[in-house]
């Protein structure tokens, strides 16, 4: 924990609970405690949770709906000198959740903008899926229709990294049967239900059988999606004739036979020994 927070004139994204109330950070809970205002998506939600913690500061509440009313009020408090935290319902604010503008508007204004981290949906169904974590991508929640939502479900089903989503209980359904459409019954998924509370689960481990089990079983509780990413585009696999003639293609445009093997390894993806050899083979014949 930091002795000098919360700072005077400094914004702090607070990351709070998504379920087990043991995730809240010591260092969290030391900054709701002591700072000097607190954006809330939720006065309501959140009430219980800054009640326990004895929060003095004020509560100002701070959704979708009121940003732009309720952002000069805020970055007032940020000029006055005053530290201000901001909270969503749960999670990370900034994560499908508002947070963003503030930061950014903060920021811009001059003021030290930092992020005291705590649990969110998406990386923590992301490292326990078991699907690849080296690369991934972020979709969130997809538009609810038209035209829009169809591109982004396009994107998603060439797309070669990871990508997570989030999706309401009610809606799920219909965004599983649109992944089989798109991406095909065989693509691997995860989807993580009501993370770090008691009923936790993880449904897999194709599209196809997430989709039978929550045929059969009505989606309750908060979903979390992790779709594996698409496989490469396979490559015209190429006998040594065809490379041959290709290499001799690139050699009769000018390029040396070293040139020609590299720029065809980078292309097939085949060794560049290999096709070198391929070369002189074919010379010596
Ligand atoms: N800012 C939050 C975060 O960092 O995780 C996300 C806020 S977004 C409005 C809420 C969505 O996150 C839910 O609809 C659900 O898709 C996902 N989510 C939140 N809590 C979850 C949980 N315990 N288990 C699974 N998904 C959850």
């Amino acid at each position: 924990m930091q002795r000098d927070e919360p700072a005077a004139g400094s914004l702090y994204l607070v990351g709070t609970p998504i379920g087990h109330m043991g995730d809240l950070s010591p260092r969290a809970s030391h900054l709701l405690a002591t700072v000097d205002a607190i954006a809330c998506e939720d006065t309501r939600h959140s009430g219980q949770l800054l009640s326990n913690l004895q929060a003095r500061g004020r509560k100002f509440s701070f959704h979708q709906h009121n940003i732009r009313t309720r952002l000069p009020q805020l970055l007032e408090l940020l000029e006055e000198g005053q530290s201000l935290a901001v909270i969503s319902d749960a999670g990370l604010p900034g994560i499908s959740d508002p947070g963003e503008e503030l930061a950014n508007a903060a920021r811009r204004a001059g003021h030290p903008v930092l992020c005291i981290p705590g649990p969110c949906a998406a990386t923590t169904a992301l490292v326990s899926s078991g699907l690849p974590s080296g690369r991934f991508c972020f979709e969130g929640f997809l538009p609810t229709k038209g035209k829009e939502r169809r591109q982004r479900l396009e994107q998603i089903s060439s797309e070669q990294r990871t990508t997570v989503l989030y999706e309401a209980p009610h809606r799920l359904l219909t965004l599983l049967d649109e992944l089989w459409n798109h991406c095909g019954p065989d693509r691997p998924i995860q989807v993580a239900r009501e993370l770090t509370k008691r009923h936790e689960e993880q449904v897999g481990a194709t599209v196809q059988e997430a989709l039978t089990h929550f045929q059969q079983t009505r989606p309750q509780g908060e979903f979390t999606l992790v779709l594996g990413g698409a496989p490469p585009i396979a490559q015209p696999t190429l006998n040594d004739v065809e490379l041959t003639e290709q290499l001799q293609q690139l050699i009769n445009q000018g390029v040396s036979s070293s040139d020609a093997a590299r720029q065809l390894a980078a292309t097939t993806g085949l060794s560049r020994r290999r096709l070198y050899t391929l070369l002189h083979h074919d010379a010596s014949d």
